[in-house]
């Protein structure tokens, strides 16, 4: 998909082709312009010629349950960058419907992981994508090109379902990628294309305090998670070479500026990798850092992707009893699609 020649195809246009085209690409979800029936068939032409809106892509499924599915993405210049759905079912009661009857509805909510980088220059240790380097950061275009694939999945599967979240979590560090990073995200919060809610926005980073900083100036209210991983500088050292130039407590402050700016919590995430940093001594560490008002824990099952082994179910639970113990919150991620080589960049690196 390249759409990058849309404001010169529209020069001549009248204003109101832009709500028409936005509408098509981002509501209706069309793959060819051929469906874009309120267009004159020779703007339809031209945006055939000039605009392409194939997208490249194998898409993997996980047979695990959890249902969730990955995308490898084909961009213009032959890069290849991943992306994943992620298809929650739950129990939702409906007010109405529990007063009157006593029943649950089922709810579906959907999920997308976007990369912001094609690779990763930050080489965190338990990390394909970071082992495999750096090519180069993706445009808005094709960060929001990630989403509007599965939107367009779901729809072909005809179901009434749509994106409801997008989480800054895939391959890359969103932050080293700042200015393709929020305008991508504003792209998909305008009302005008994709209306995703800004809460339903989130972002992780290792830790880049410049980022953390602008973010808190941006009227644009979304979700920020930091990627911590250890509870002090030398053992995160050991995981994230990042860590050099970026201390806990310079992140610390940045995040405690941040909450004070926006009110908003904090997500940190916490891989449990075995008999690294998945400890009891760990945990208590941890707990001295993270007892402060909306600071969060989220404790992630690891996919193992070379020297590292994931931790046990019962050592995760333990060290999530010990945080809880200790009054901090903390939940426990699902861990999605360890068969399809769901760690960040695992399939990237098998396809090369
Ligand atoms: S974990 Fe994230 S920040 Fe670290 S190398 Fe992988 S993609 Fe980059």
């Amino acid at each position: 998909m390249n759409i990058s020649k849309l404001t010169a195809v529209l020069e001549n246009e009248p204003k109101f082709r832009y709500a028409q085209i936005n509408k098509a690409l981002f509501q209706d979800y069309i793959s060819s312009w051929d469906k874009a029936s309120s267009l004159p068939k020779v703007l339809r032409e031209r945006l055939i010629e000039e605009c392409p809106l194939e997208i490249k892509a194998e898409v993997f499924k996980t047979d695990s349950g959890h249902r969730s599915e990955k995308a490898l993405i084909t961009l213009e210049d032959g890069e290849m960058i991943e992306t994943v759905l992620i298809r929650q079912r739950g129990k939702k009661v409906e007010p109405g419907l529990k007063k009157a009857t006593g029943e649950n509805v089922a709810s579906a909510r959907n999920t997308v992981c976007v990369s912001s980088q094609v690779g990763c220059p930050l080489n965190c240790a338990f990390c394909a994508t970071g082992a495999a380097g750096f090519k180069r950061n993706l445009s808005a275009e094709e960060i929001v090109e990630q989403v509007v694939f599965w939107a367009r999945r779901l729809k072909e599967e005809g179901k009434d379902e749509k994106i409801d979240n997008v989480v800054f979590m895939g391959m890359g560090e969103p932050f080293l990628n700042y200015k393709e990073f929020i305008k991508a995200a504003k792209f998909l919060n305008n009302p005008e294309t994709l209306n995703i809610g800004a809460r339903r926005l989130s972002v992780s980073t290792a830790g880049i305090t410049e980022g953390i900083k602008r973010l808190a100036g941006e009227s644009l209210q979304m979700n920020l998670a930091i990627s911590l991983h250890a509870p002090n500088d030398n053992l995160r050292y050991e995981l994230m070479p990042i860590v050099k130039k970026y201390l806990l407590k310079d992140i610390f402050r940045a995040v405690d500026d941040y909450i004070r700016k926006t009110g908003r919590r904090v997500m940190f995430e916490y891989l449990m990798i075995k008999g690294i940093n998945d400890g009891d001594r760990e945990a208590l560490e941890l707990t001295g850092l993270m007892k402060k008002p909306l600071y969060m824990v989220n404790l992630i099952p690891y996919n193992a992707t070379g020297k590292f082994r994931p931790s046990d179910r019962e050592r995760i639970e333990s060290f999530r009893e010990i945080l809880e113990e200790n009054g901090v919150p903390a939940t426990v991620r699902l861990s999605f699609g360890a068969e399809i080589g769901a760690a960040c960049g695992q399939l990237r690196g098998k396809k090369k």
